[in-house]
């Protein structure tokens, strides 16, 4: 690597508002509290030998900035290539001798991607891009015919970012104005010269179609820790009855929970936990208690539900911890049975459940002994 070599990102967000509508554009969208674009940058900003960021938005789109610290804003122009000209219009060759220019919409970049294209840079290449293998087969057709089957051997799809050479691009950017390229390294290419691909990335997808929106938020909402917490809370009035049914268990009484399902105060706490760790909002929003379907259910269902789309998102249990809390019935003597049930619905290993049984000293409506409350907190570790 050269001493020399000084690198500026342009993260395009848009030109000047051709396309505008009501909706929010996608770059803008807050996933998991931040903005698309606000998560794309933050790959950048970790990159140490990136020394400048400038975001290219439409003029219209200005609203949406202020939240976004350390970046150089520019606006676009008419076309995606006046949009990159004026980005590249804000690096000065004095400061930067390479840039790298990045789709707003493509946050999940990979680190070792940015680095690989930034050490070609280093060893001399004037243009890098990052492409992957085009998988499906691809035919052209026309008015709903099939004229021919391409080849698809040498064909890759291409993504950002894509490096160049600072004063090179300046140049071609400058020869080509006017022109609308949708891709920068066809400059390069329109001139004869060198351009050279990488191996990409498929998770560094663009997000294009409602669908791509949807996969994001997934991704942004539960990929971004090694461990998520959640916490739940529910409570129960007694009435007439003969059992209460705890994590699962008949627990006999001369009373029973009241409520929609079987009431099993304390797998509803946790179920909400496990929600609330994936950020899957509460139990009612999943089984609402208005839906005849859930009536007298059992709450395992409730339970697995929620786990289900803890594990889709490649969460398992690390730990739960519940706690009951009631005068009566006296829980001691099914702690453990309790314990066993809820790691074996859960299909993890008793160790990671624990089971806490308490009073309130007879204060308020839990020591009146009007029914039973529940807290639940669990931890959920990535394991993909
Ligand atoms: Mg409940």
């Amino acid at each position: 690597m050269t001493n020399k070599s000084k690198f500026a990102a342009i993260i395009v967000c848009g030109g000047s508002g051709s396309r505008m509508n009501s909706l929010i554009p996608k770059q803008y969208i807050t996933i998991s509290g931040k903005m698309v674009v606000e998560h794309t940058i933050e790959k950048f900003v970790k990159i140490p030998s990136i020394g400048k960021i400038v975001i290219v938005i439409a003029k219209d789109n200005e609203k949406y900035i202020p939240n976004i610290s350390g970046v150089e804003v520019v606006y676009g122009g008419a076309t995606r290539q006046e949009s990159v000209s004026n980005g590249i219009d804000a690096i000065e060759e004095e400061d930067f001798t390479h840039i790298l220019i990045h789709d707003g919409v493509r946050p999940f970049i990979s680190l070792p991607l940015i680095e690989e294209i930034i050490n070609n840079l280093n060893n001399g290449e004037e243009a890098v891009i990052a492409g992957v293998k085009v998988i499906d087969t691809i035919k052209k057709a026309k008015k709903g015919n099939v004229e021919l089957t391409v080849n698809r051997e040498n064909l890759y799809s291409i993504q950002t970012p894509q490096g160049f050479k600072l004063s090179t691009i300046k140049e071609l950017h400058e020869k080509y104005k006017g022109k609308n390229y949708s891709d920068d390294s066809l400059l390069f290419e329109e001139e004869g010269r060198r351009v050279k691909i990488i191996e990409g990335d498929r998770d560094n997808y663009k997000i294009t179609t409602p669908e791509d929106l949807k996969n994001a938020k997934r991704d942004l909402m539960s990929k971004k820790c090694n461990i998520l917490i959640g916490q739940g809370f529910d409570v129960h009035a007694f009435e007439e009855g003969n059992h209460v049914i705890l994590c699962g268990i008949k627990i006999p009484y001369n009373r029973k929970l009241k409520g929609h399902s079987d009431a099993d105060v304390a797998w509803h706490a946790l179920t909400d936990a496990i929600l609330g760790a994936i950020g899957e909002g509460d139990i009612g929003e999943h089984f609402s208690d208005k839906d005849n379907k859930w009536k007298g259910a059992a709450s395992i269902q409730f339970l697995q539900h929620a786990y289900m789309l803890a594990e889709e998102r490649g969460y398992k249990i690390n730990n739960a911890d519940i706690t009951i809390i009631c005068e009566s019935p006296k829980l001691s003597q099914y702690k453990k049975e309790m314990k066993n049930f809820t790691a074996k619905a859960l299909g993890v290993s008793d160790s990671k459940i624990n089971i806490k049984a308490t009073t309130t000293e007879k204060l308020g409506y839990l020591g009146r002994n009007e029914g039973i409350a529940s807290q639940a907190i669990v931890s959920l570790a990535l394991t993909e």
